[in-house]
């Protein structure tokens, strides 16, 4: 018999890179009944250097699991489940008694970055990330131990353990390192075929696999909470806690982009392009990312830099009367800004951006790549530009989707999310550019969301993903404007030639910019 008509709710935190979301979800139908969000700091005292507190994003786990629970008035034992969606890619240290020896260190942390090149050129990087599915890139794990290895010799030889934030939240609650199939794909160190640990991988981080958390399956149920942290949450030491996944790999199965032949895009700051396979496959070019979300689903996609910040740039720096002038009449400067460029036609009248103002990840992992604006003539106005701009980032991912294409064919469909879908106007540009409908699905929550359908799998509640559709309700949807596709395939052609024109012209101007 069903356990839901006893415990209609499950919890999902979502643990980010600026805040833990926290969601109460009525299993029958995925309606949130409440939400909560803790946030807490980045710190970069140098450029390169992203981390945060190991205790002040556990805090946030807590207080926001507390408080939510709270809000929607659920009982203890009225929850089915907990069950988490975690950031990728972030490596703490610790001692033998789980104290932390190092802050949390980010995917947005770049200090390994000169260790990554050196893997690429000297250890045969592409087969590492063959097995692994993760780009030799600062951002993972595996290159961070590398990089550890040297940079802090002492900390690497004495740390216990090497662990992810997650982990760490786990450890307090039940006093073990469990790491599920996901985070520990996006490690860098985990062989996706063998669902195990790389023995190669891990020689190069000088480290051996007991020093790592056990790998578990995503629907993993962890059992005993601390009781005293129980209670404090709302929880009884029994409320079944599902391992779960990655945001990444959570926010496809939480837009109901699930199924192979659906594409999910979202552009916030930077953007992604992710679609699901069955089995882990990895790019001969070494240009995708794959991640397991279950043993039978993998996410494989391309993440770019280069996203919403290109939009930001304009408001901030090359259109800030137009912007201004957007406030003074009460609008959102964005809204005012895309209502300027709706009067150029498509493709800007030969116009073409490169946006790559903060060099490149995807598909050419490229950090010396820098904008340009090609095709420039005096009959081009700013408008011309901020327009420019706009079906740039969309290139971008365009280029990104066609990489992904070769592995997971064709999409029907696309699902857009990220601040950039508010804007209908930029969502028919990515349809027309793609020659691919564009849906906005409505899940603002996608990763909380797909992390509470994990947990119905996980407790059995569900056999597969399908109920998902019944949750996400789809919005607006795009089609493709046939004249304009054809301009963007021309256009696209030669944003290509022009980007694979310049090769060392990057890096002589990053040094440039550099000196
Ligand atoms: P984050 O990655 O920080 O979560 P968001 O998902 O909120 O960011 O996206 C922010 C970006 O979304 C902005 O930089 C901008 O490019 C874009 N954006 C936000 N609002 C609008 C809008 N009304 N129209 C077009 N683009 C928008």
């Amino acid at each position: 018999m069903s356990l839901l008509a006893k415990k209609p709710y499950i919890v999902a935190a979502d643990i980010g890179t600026t805040s833990t979301k926290t969601l109460v979800i009525r299993a029958a139908d995925g309606t949130v009944l409440a939400s909560h969000s803790i946030e807490y700091p980045l710190y970069t005292p140098k450029a390169d250097v992203a981390e945060q507190d190991p205790d002040e994003i556990y805090r946030a786990v807590v207080d926001g699991v507390g408080a939510v629970i709270r809000k929607a008035g659920a009982a203890p034992e009225e929850i089915l489940c907990v069950s988490f969606s975690s950031a990728m890619h972030s490596l703490i240290a610790v001692d033998r008694g789980g104290n932390p020896l190092t802050r949390c260190i980010t995917w947005a942390d770049n200090r390994a970055a000169a260790v990554a090149d050196r893997i690429k050129k000297e250890h045969q990087g592409l087969e590492i990330y063959r097995r692994t599915g993760t780009p030799i890139h600062p951002m993972s794990p595996f290159v961070k131990l590398v990089w550890m290895k040297d940079a802090m010799k002492e900390l690497h030889a004495a740390a216990h353990k090497f662990i992810g934030i997650k982990e760490y939240v786990h450890y307090k609650w039940f006093g073990d390192y469990y790491i599920d199939y996901s985070c520990a794909s996006a490690t860098g160190l985990f062989n996706l075929k063998a669902l195990d640990w790389d023995e190669e991988a891990l020689a190069l981080a000088g480290i051996t696999a007991d020093r790592l958390a056990k790998p578990v399956s995503t629907t993993h149920i962890l059992e005993g909470i601390e009781p005293g942290v129980a209670s404090a949450m709302g929880l009884l030491p029994s409320t079944p806690v599902v391992a779960g996944a990655t945001d990444g790999v959570l926010a496809n199965l939480g837009s109901g982009a699930f199924e192979p032949g659906i594409f999910a895009v979202s552009i916030g700051t930077s953007g992604a392009v992710r679609s699901v396979v069955r089995e882990p496959v990895t790019d001969p070019e070494g240009r995708l990312f794959c991640y397991a979300l279950k043993e039978d689903f993998w996410v494989i996609g391309g993440a770019i830099n280069n996203g919403g910040i290109m939009f930001r740039w304009v408001r901030d720096h090359l259109a800030t009367l137009e912007a201004e002038e957007g406030r003074k009449l009460g609008l959102d400067p964005y809204d005012h800004l895309t209502r300027i460029a709706e009067g150029v036609p498509a493709g800007s009248e030969g116009l073409i951006f490169l946006p790559l103002l903060a060099g490149e990840r995807a598909p050419y992992w490229n950090a010396n790549a820098r904008g340009v604006f090609f095709g420039l003539s005096l009959a081009h106005e700013k408008k011309h530009m901020i327009r420019a701009v706009l079906e740039g980032v969309i290139y971008r991912i365009h280029s990104v989707a066609e990489a992904l294409v070769e592995t997971a064919g064709k999409p029907k469909e696309i699902r857009a999310s990220g601040g950039f879908a508010r804007s209908p106007f930029w969502r028919q540009i990515m349809a027309d550019v793609t020659g691919t409908p564009v849906v906005v699905p409505d899940a603002i929550e996608a990763s909380g969301l797909g992390a509470a359908q994990l947990g119905l799998l996980a407790l059995g509640e569900v056999k597969d993903f399908n109920g998902i559709h019944a949750w996400v309700r789809t919005g607006n949807r795009h089609e493709a404007d046939a004249a304009h596709h054809e301009t963007y395939k021309e256009l696209t052609r030669i944003y290509m030639e022009v980007y694979h024109q310049l090769g060392s012209q990057f890096d002589d101007i990053a040094a440039f910019q550099k000196k």
